[in-house]
């Protein structure tokens, strides 16, 4: 039961209205007979100064920050953590003693959940799309100690800006995606993750084509494991695509339930997170 006692979790972001998050956090939440809520709450660009100084004066036990403001937020915390402070995005926050806030980066360690037990160490791995996820997709193969990435991007600006950020990693290179060089890395390449937003599901319901085109798919070999970021649809028509190819698909369920439970249990001190009823309540919900 909400009462004036309930304290509250945040989603701040522009749009959230398609987020996931509230739905798997208030079912584990309520599992956990914990008295507190999750709310979303769209944010204007111009409002997330006054927003984010506002929270931490009112019964906020902690906040997720989705886009645009991941790496904005930055400036608004006492304390970053070392990875956060690398791939300069900040997805949690959590509120001190003296209200200031403290902010981690959970999404990295979400993608790599289901990756964990592939054996990826020394393998090849392309990265597509120069954003956010694909700050994390790449921290998070430098964690599993893969021997190559590859960023493929339309945007050459943010190829440079990424390298620049990566640039003691030497494994990891940048090309464009009308590049000729791309049908032999794909060819020979053990990972693609997809970290471009194509093939998420629209208002009008109307999934685009695959990332870059049919041609840029050509090479795929059937060896190799496809993991597409997007979690609603469940199956992208790049997974289903992949799936004909006899690749190993995986899809962002995983780490969307991965990087919000890691949130909920920095809020609460370590508290352990039951994954299963985060996945249920999404799966009800889908
Ligand atoms: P972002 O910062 O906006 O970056 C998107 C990237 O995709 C940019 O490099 C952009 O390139 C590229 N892109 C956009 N439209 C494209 C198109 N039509 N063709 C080729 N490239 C295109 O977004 P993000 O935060 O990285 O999110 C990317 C995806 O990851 C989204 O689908 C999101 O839902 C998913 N995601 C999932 C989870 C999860 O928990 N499962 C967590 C985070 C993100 P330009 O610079 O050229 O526009």
């Amino acid at each position: 039961m909400i009462s004036s006692k309930t304290a509250f979790f945040a989603l701040i972001g522009n749009p959230v209205s398609h987020s996931l998050s509230p739905i798997m956090h208030n079912a584990v939440l309520k599992h956990l007979g914990l008295d507190l809520v999750y709310l979303s709450f769209p944010c204007e660009e111009i409002d997330f100064e006054i927003v984010i100084n506002s929270l931490n004066k009112i019964n906020c036990k902690g906040v997720n920050i989705t886009i645009p403001f991941k790496e904005k937020v930055i400036k608004y915390c006492s304390y970053i953590s070392p990875i956060a402070k690398k791939i300069k995005a900040v997805n949690t926050l959590k509120p001190t003693e003296k209200n200031e806030w403290h902010g981690i980066n959970t999404d990295v360690a979400g993608l790599i959940n289901p990756l964990e037990k592939l054996y990826l160490k020394n393998k090849k791995s392309i990265v597509l799309g120069s954003g956010g996820a694909s700050r994390s997709a790449i921290q998070g193969l430098i964690d599993l100690e893969l021997s190559e990435i590859i960023i493929v991007s339309r945007n050459s600006y943010a190829i440079e800006n990424l390298l620049k950020d990566f640039k003691d990693n030497s494994n990891i290179k940048g090309i464009l995606s009308n590049s000729l060089d791309i049908h032999d890395y794909m060819n020979s390449t053990d990972l693609i993750i997809n970290a471009t937003p194509v093939g998420m599901k629209h208002k009008n319901n109307v999934n685009e084509e695959l990332p870059f085109g049919l041609n840029f798919w050509k090479s795929l070999h059937s060896k190799t494991i496809v993991y597409d970021l997007i979690y609603n649809p469940k199956e992208t028509k790049l997974l289903k695509h992949c799936k004909t190819k006899g690749c190993h698909t995986i899809n962002g369920t995983k780490m969307l339930i991965a990087q919000g439970a890691k949130s909920l249990s920095y809020w609460m001190d370590g508290l352990d997170i039951p994954l299963d009823i985060m996945e249920v309540a999404i799966k009800d919900y889908l």
